[in-house]
């Protein structure tokens, strides 16, 4: 670690020098019942401990067995990559010693991982509109987790400064599919968006697949950053640095950014960049210097030689490659000509994480207008507010159409509505108890409409003698006047109807 401290140069200033060359490498945590070599529970949240074995504790004379299960995952991983899947493939162990590795090596796939040479395709907005660009994969392999480690004392919750640690194994074992890029070049200023469009459309993948939770704040899918720079026009690549576990889009994003700036600080002060693993910081959006990494890093690795190689036969194969799912690109283009939603508007849903409840909301009979309208409206709105995700809000997509069946019915308005969400998020049961119990629905009932209307025109006499002359878009102040007197829960368009009625 011998750099010197340099300056960053602005993101577009380094862009007219140099050209970003990115790889980056997604670790998917399965979502099997069991762990990859052993029949422990891999249920998130476990008092710590609870859920190891001889196996997974790397216990003398234990011996592991695959996970069929996660075999399974790992090649529709693959095929859904469009990489061919190797007909023979061995584990290997990585050696080298880490408190929360308690075998001492993870046990892993080296030069025989069961996927390989694939590519996918994203989508990003550029100055000219979208821009497709291909990814090529290199190899997704199967390896297992480690534990995790908790230091305890200091403020930071980091090693440095804490009185002691603590290990807990749950994790250690669960199955694990890591996904390699080949070199991403040739995208530019774009690398950042790039990057994170990769990321997202993997995460929507194997959520499609139903492989795993893909959640990347608790971990269950993390992203190592691979970025270098090399002069414009070079087909050289710079020395790389590698940022480890990001954890969330946005971060991906930025921290492609961020290297960008600080490799270009460094290259031009004549300086080497470092070849290291650095850390990624989410409040203060730097990047800090881990360890040096050299390319051939010795880990020793030897085949397994308690496992049997993992053969999957033709047949296998192509039967799990029926059971693939739409493709998301796919899916999306049609949803949107099914739905009728402009481009614009199709991505604000796809940004939103709504697609999946906008289409069930569909299926329980709301039209495709009314589904949009709520769940990117007033939902997505309560999901941002209290950093919740959209699909946890407490409100389902039947309980949203019904909401709406509510509002065509004329028995609520949109205002009211807004109550019922509160209510449905409140726990207080169904939109039709909700609307019951807090009285919600609207007065239709002529007799209490009409007192009402006879209490505006008494207290707006200017605007009750205009809609007289005939200016009849006064009418909107009366209407704002009853609509105020009945808190909101007043039939506007028959209030309209009313105060026409008596005023002409
Ligand atoms: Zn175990
Ligand atoms: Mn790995």
């Amino acid at each position: 670690m011998t750099a010197t401290r340099t300056e960053l140069v602005p993101f577009d200033a380094a862009l007219e020098t140099y050209d970003p060359a990115m790889g980056l490498e997604v670790h998917v945590e399965l979502n099997t019942a069991s762990k990859m070599f052993c029949g422990c529970s891999t249920v998130f949240g476990a008092e710590p401990n609870t859920q190891v074995c001889p196996t997974c504790l790397g216990l003398p004379g234990a011996l592991p067995v695959v996970n069929g299960k996660a075999v399974e995952s790992a090649i529709r991983i693959g095929l859904a990559l469009n990489c061919s899947i190797a007909p023979w493939s061995r584990f290997a162990r990585k050696n080298y010693f880490y408190p929360d590795m308690p075998k001492n090596f993870q046990t892993s796939q080296y030069d025989e991982p069961i996927a390989y040479d694939g590519w996918t395709e994203v989508t990003v907005e550029t100055d000219e509109g979208p821009r497709v660009f291909r990814i090529d994969i290199e190899r997704a392999h199967m390896e297992e987790d480690t534990g995790k480690s908790l230091h305890v004392g200091g403020s930071t919750g980091r090693i440095h400064g804490a009185d002691h640690s603590l290990v807990d194994y749950n994790r250690a074992g669960i199955p694990l599919i890591e996904v390699v890029t080949k070199p991403i070049l040739g995208a530019g200023k774009y690398a950042p968006l790039v990057a994170r469009a990769y990321v997202a459309s993997l995460r929507e993948l194997v959520k499609a697949l139903d492989v795993s939770d893909a959640r990347m704040e608790q971990g269950s899918m993390r992203c190592d950053v691979n970025l270098s720079l090399a002069p414009s026009g070079s087909d050289v690549l710079g020395t790389r640095s590698e940022t480890k576990n990001v954890n969330s889009l946005r971060s991906v994003e930025r921290a492609v950014r961020y290297e960008v700036e600080r490799h270009a600080g460094i290259l031009d002060a004549g300086q080497k960049v470092v070849q290291e693993t650095r850390h990624w910081h989410e409040d203060t959006g730097v990047t800090t210097s881990g360890r040096e990494k050299s390319d051939a890093e010795d880990y020793r690795y030897f085949p397994e030689p308690d496992l049997v190689p993992v053969a999957p036969s033709d047949a296998w194969v192509e039967e799990l490659r029926a059971t693939l799912p739409e493709p998301p690109a796919e899916r999306r283009a049609r949803l949107q000509a099914e739905w009728g939603y402009s481009d614009l508007e199709m991505r604000d849903v796809v940004g939103a994480g709504a697609i999946d409840l906008i289409e069930a909301t569909i299926s329980a009979g709301a039209t495709p207008t009314a589904a949009r309208k709520w769940w990117l409206g007033d939902l997505a709105r309560r999901a941002n507010d209290t950093a919740t995700p959209i699909d946890e809000l407490g409100v389902t997509p039947t309980q949203v159409a019904e909401v709406q069946a509510l509002v065509d019915a004329k028995r609520i308005n949109d205002k009211l509505a807004r109550q019922v969400f509160d209510g449905l998020v409140a726990g207080e049961g169904t939109p039709e108890e909700i609307v019951a119990a807090r009285g919600l629905e609207v007065v239709s009932d002529d007799g209490a409409l009409a007192a009402a209307v006879d209490r505006a025109i008494e207290a707006n006499p200017d605007v009750a003698d205009k809609i007289r002359d005939g200016k009849v878009a006064a009418a909107g102040a009366l209407i704002g006047a009853v609509m105020k007197d009945m808190r909101g829960q007043a039939d506007a368009g028959r209030v309209r109807e009313l105060i026409i009625e008596k005023l002409s």
